[in-house]
């Protein structure tokens, strides 16, 4: 059936319907430009951002495509959504933030896909293809979560499934500068320039001609963005007066005195409590000796992977145990309301992590699987969920300190023990 517009063009009511369900997945375009906008402006005045877009814009706009960007701060979609210059991308967004109730009202108008952290979704992943499908740009961090010391995290091999699943170009959108200027575990104001470019992946005939770990291997290349690498290169200064607050939170071993969370910081030092040892982060972001006798790593991420060495003697000498208390929440009622269920505590040893305390007043002993654990979401110092099939475990820490980043380690610990005996 045919039918003239008002413009005086002939279209085809089929035709109609498909164009319908071309744009359905999109966001109000009024809305995405506003946030377009205010991105742009925002960045621009506050991190001087630059982009190269070049590759992006050259991309068949007949077909949708992927885009993967590596995850450095919660700030990273204004970055990515500036660096999209207006054009309307479908975000992978992780399920957590559905749980607030104004936020997941706004990623419903922009057409967000939610996606459970490190828990199998297909759901999710029928939802990313089909946005594909519609010719849609689709964002998502295969991490799943920030870095915490500006090293790329663990990045789950089920990427190569779901990229194979979508057969369309991949692209890569590198921020540089996000750790610097909002590192995970920062508790002051500070500032730093962001610089982002897109890079070619993938072709959609490169994913029947590659093996799943030459895909593997291109996509985790392709984002692996850390800016200490940069930093050595072109050092720029951060703007900030307390650079080094809150560092304790995930750096809580002293390596002088040997002794566990007695670290404090002010302004740009770090102090252990029990020997005096001291740490200074310099206006470049680099970790230096406080005093002649300070004994210390060169930077945050590799003293955080020695915290995982000594988590991971203990697990295989049989030694590992913490427990801690904790306030849970749940979402029992509804998908997205979490709501305060009880008190308890979480225990976790090389072969049990369990959870035993009040649920709704009843005691109740909850055992996790420990086994197919690959991550846990985490906040410093606050907050980690663990992946449930029977929904939503958020626990919220009773004792603002490093035990939580503690709990995160053992568990990346376990996963690649894990692995390497694979
Ligand atoms: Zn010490």
């Amino acid at each position: 059936m045919t039918k003239l517009t008002k413009f005086g063009i002939i279209i085809q009511e089929g035709d109609k319907m498909k164009e319908k369900k071309k744009t359905k997945n999109k966001a109000n375009p009024f809305i995405w430009a506003f946030y377009t906008f205010c991105s742009k402006v925002f960045l621009r005045f506050k991190h001087h951002i630059k982009y190269n877009r070049k590759v992006f814009k050259k991309r068949n706009k007949k077909q949708g495509c992927l885009v993967i960007y590596n995850h450095a701060s919660n700030k990273d979609h204004f970055f990515s959504t500036a660096s999209f210059n207006y054009t309307r991308v479908n975000y992978v967004i992780t399920k957590h933030f559905y749980f607030n109730k104004t936020l997941r009202k706004v990623l419903t108008l922009v057409h967000a896909i939610p996606r459970d952290q490190f828990k199998s979704d297909l759901l999710s992943i029928k939802n990313i293809k089909k946005a594909v499908e519609t010719k849609s740009v689709v964002a998502i961090a295969p991490a799943g979560q920030i870095t915490v010391h500006g090293e790329m995290p663990y990045i789950d091999p089920a990427i190569v499934k779901l990229v194979k699943l979508c057969k369309v170009d991949v692209y890569a959108l590198r921020i540089y500068g996000g750790y610097l200027a909002y590192p995970k575990w920062h508790k002051a104001k500070r500032n730093f320039p962001i610089k982002s470019e897109f890079v070619k992946v993938l072709n959609k005939e490169d994913l029947e001609e590659l093996n799943d770990n030459e895909i593997y291997q291109k996509i985790i290349n392709s984002i692996n963005v850390c800016d200490r690498v940069l930093q050595k290169e072109h050092p720029h200064k951060i703007k900030g007066k307390a650079l080094i607050e809150g560092l304790e939170k995930i750096i809580y071993y002293c390596p002088k005195c040997k002794s566990y969370h007695t670290f404090k910081s002010s302004g740009n030092i770090m102090t252990c409590q029990n020997c005096g040892n001291s740490i200074r982060m310099n206006k470049y972001g680099f970790l230096e000796p406080g005093t002649n006798d300070s004994i210390i790593f060169e930077n945050e991420s590799l003293w955080y992977n020695y915290e995982k060495e000594l988590i991971k003697r203990q697990i295989i000498d049989g030694t590992f145990k913490i427990e801690a208390t904790f306030k849970l929440k749940r979402n029992i009622k509804e998908e997205y309301l979490l709501e305060e269920v009880g008190e308890g505590t979480l225990v976790l040893t090389k072969d049990s992590f369990y959870y035993d305390g009040t649920i709704n007043n009843e005691v109740v002993h909850k055992e996790f699987a420990l086994n197919s654990l690959i991550q846990l979401p985490f906040d410093v110092g606050t907050r980690i969920d663990i992946p449930d099939s029977e929904g939503t475990f958020e626990f919220r820490s009773l004792h603002d300190d490093a035990t939580v980043i503690q709990y995160v380690q053992a568990i990346d610990v376990m996963r690649e023990l894990r692995l390497s005996k694979e």
